[in-house]
């Protein structure tokens, strides 16, 4: 058996106290100070289209301010992020914009790296160490985890909470798999509910939780609040913490949402199909909103990596495949179904669909891979004689009305 190993990423809630808390201000602040100067320099050459030489955080030494009490090793690591943005953008322009400059504002980190175990984990009385603190960090170590400590990556949020994301270097064990109780599922993601799923028991719907909804007025409110406030004002600065509060709050809670609706599927389910729902196109366009808020991507990253772990097989299908206007029952192609449509009728068949569930029937037959299905072909068969087969009367001539028939 192979037996490779993997690289995990752990984060954790810390506490830490006073003093922690200003050893890590001056460290954020060195490793921004380091971040500006170099990347002020490569820029300056860039303008001049000069080649950018390496620069190195040693360069600017003297002028660190607190230089003794800093980790190293944070600002080497400042260096290499650098010279990755740098080298994204040069090879992406589009994706990779050119590296900014570092606020105060902003979120706060620095990455360290174990050598020789100077970082390490107390899991008895809760404590991380870390390189320059004599005393250990208070940790909130919800999970437990089993290999070498590579690098640890210390955060400020905007709300002021302190996280570490611990990397560890563990055996590649294929996490605990539950045997799969569905062949095959097909999900369509939507804006009405968030889901809707078909497996081999039948279809069913998954509904935004009303805790993001309701999340979501909340931090209007918020948003409005805090831009009447004068800027600069101690009731801005509230005003302020309590947004920054309510958007790390709705972005952990809507997190939680999607882990545990793709472990969920992923667990169920042997091969899992989704659309390719082109979210880029969709960002463009009016819906961006409502898609960036549901997750959509996020969500099928989730399901692709989960069915790696859990060894299952993910389909995205084609954005071209006509999920939710193909007939599941006897594959006919409404061509002009529009997108408010929730309801529709087939023309061939008489058949009534619900959009979304129509879609996921079809979604979850490609996962079954049934032979006598092949969606495209059959529809341009209908397409051409499409009053061969029996109508229901009320059924209304483009079959896309939204009424019961
Ligand atoms: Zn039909």
């Amino acid at each position: 058996m192979r037996r490779a190993s993997a690289l995990k990423a752990y984060k954790y809630r810390i506490y830490p106290t006073n003093a922690q808390v200003l050893f890590f201000a001056k460290t954020f602040g060195c490793c921004r100070f380091v971040w500006n100067k170099m990347l002020n320099e490569k820029v300056q050459a860039y303008a001049k289209k000069e080649r950018i030489s390496g620069v190195t955080p040693a360069k600017y030494k003297d002028e660190f301010p607190f230089r003794k009490e800093v980790d190293s090793l944070a600002l080497g690591n400042v260096k290499l992020q650098l010279e990755k943005a740098f080298k994204n953008h040069f090879r992406n322009r589009k994706q990779f914009k050119l590296p900014k400059f570092k606020k105060k504002r902003d979120k706060q980190s620095y990455t360290t790296n174990s050598v020789r175990d100077s970082i390490r984990v107390d899991f008895e009385k809760n404590l991380l160490y870390l390189p320059k603190l004599r005393e250990g960090v208070k940790i909130e170590l919800h999970r437990i985890f089993d290999g070498k400590i590579k690098s640890v990556t210390v955060s400020r949020t905007n709300d002021g909470k302190y996280y570490a994301s611990i990397l560890v270097e563990t055996e590649n064990r294929r996490n605990k798999v539950v045997e799969p109780k569905s062949k095959a599922c097909g999900v369509d993601l939507g804006l009405e509910h968030f889901a809707t799923v078909t497996n081999d028991f039948g279809s069913y719907k998954v509904e935004h939780p009303k805790y993001l909804r309701r999340g979501e007025e909340r931090l209007k409110r918020l948003q409005k609040s805090f831009s009447k406030k004068q800027k600069g004002s101690k009731n801005s600065e509230k005003a302020r913490l309590r947004l920054a509060r309510q958007h790390a709050y709705i972005s952990n809670a809507r997190n939680d949402f999607l882990h545990k609706l793709s472990k969920a599927i992923i667990d169920e389910n042997q091969v899992v199909v989704v659309e390719d729902i082109n979210v880029k196109g969709l960002l463009k366009t009016r819906l961006a909103k409502s898609v960036t808020d549901s997750g959509w991507s996020k969500f099928l990253t989730y399901l692709k990596y989960k069915a790696e772990w859990y060894g299952r097989t993910f389909i995205q299908v084609d954005r071209f495949f006509p999920s939710s206007k193909l007939c599941h029952r006897c594959g006919h192609k409404n061509g002009d179904l529009a997108l408010h449509v929730r309801t529709w009728c087939c023309p061939a068949c008489g058949e009534t669909h619900d959009r979304d569930v129509n879609a996921s029937i079809n979604l979850y037959f490609v996962g079954l891979g049934r032979p006598e299905v092949k969606p495209v072909e059959q529809a341009l068969v209908d397409d051409r004689s499409p009053h061969g087969l029996p109508k229901k009367p009320s059924c209304d001539e483009a079959g896309s009305l939204t009424v019961e028939c």
